[in-house]
């Protein structure tokens, strides 16, 4: 067995509140300068820049990336959809970003959201849809469509701004994988409401949070289902961010 250390909810440059030196070039810089042994990639309701970030991480720093994304519902609550494969994430996000509510925003104002392409450049400056809008679809309906697939869904930041319980104020009847803490406090907080099984995350926007861990994953092997296994197993260990 071996003790991963991890971080699992980081932005892109697509993500329109994530900073423009979220590249792919700051992610090797960073986290190579990091012990970081398995991360994600989740930009706000768009998977666009998964496959990109993903192969250029894995080959140039031998961390391995779960393909993510944080959907944000129609009560604006954000949930952090992982999967098992990319292009099941691809298919999901397209869909996600169909159904946008806001098509055109102001981008000096609200920020760039940007592809790469498979060398990291820019490639294009998506104007639409606004990718921090909220999703037309509702925090059941996200949970039942990820299901189709071979997911873990985690309600992100739950007591925070667009959290599950500051949106919703009671847990819903959602079997959720894990649901995710940013604190020891929060995380006793949400044990009180009946949740026992946790995800820690540093929710990366600048490059200097790359370095984070969050959280420590005791298994053989990299894999989705040690990760997923770990959720459900309540062996995901917290480190607590100052
Ligand atoms: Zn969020
Ligand atoms: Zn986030």
């Amino acid at each position: 067995m071996t003790e991963f250390r991890c971080n699992f909810h980081n932005h892109t440059v697509l993500s329109p509140c994530a900073d423009l030196t979220m590249t792919t070039e700051n992610y090797i810089n960073f986290l190579t300068k990091s012990s970081l042994d398995w991360i994600s990639i989740t930009d706000h309701n768009s998977s666009a820049n998964v496959r990109n970030y993903k192969k250029i991480i894995e080959e140039n720093s031998g961390i391995k990336v779960i393909p993510g994304i944080e959907v944000q519902s129609i009560e604006e609550v954000h949930i952090l959809v992982y999967f098992e494969h990319t292009h099941e994430c691809e298919e999901f996000g397209k869909i996600i970003e169909e159904s946008l509510i806001i098509k055109s925003y102001n981008q000096e104002k609200l920020g760039y959201q940007i592809l790469t392409d498979e060398s990291g450049e820019f490639s294009e400056i998506i104007d639409s849809p606004y990718l921090g809008s909220s999703s037309s679809y509702s925090v059941d309906k996200i949970f039942s469509m990820a299901k189709k697939y071979s997911t873990a869904v985690v309600p992100a930041h739950i007591f925070r701004a667009n959290g599950l319980i500051t949106q919703l104020g009671i847990p819903p009847k959602i079997n959720f994988d894990a649901v995710e803490v940013k604190s020891e406090k929060e995380m006793e907080k949400a044990k009180k409401i009946g949740y026992s099984k946790f995800i820690f995350g540093c929710d990366s926007h600048f490059p200097q949070q790359l370095e984070n861990i969050s959280c420590y994953i005791e298994a053989d092997s990299r894999n989705f289902q040690n990760f997923q296994n770990s959720l459900n197993s309540e062996k995901v260990i917290p480190v607590w961010q100052p």
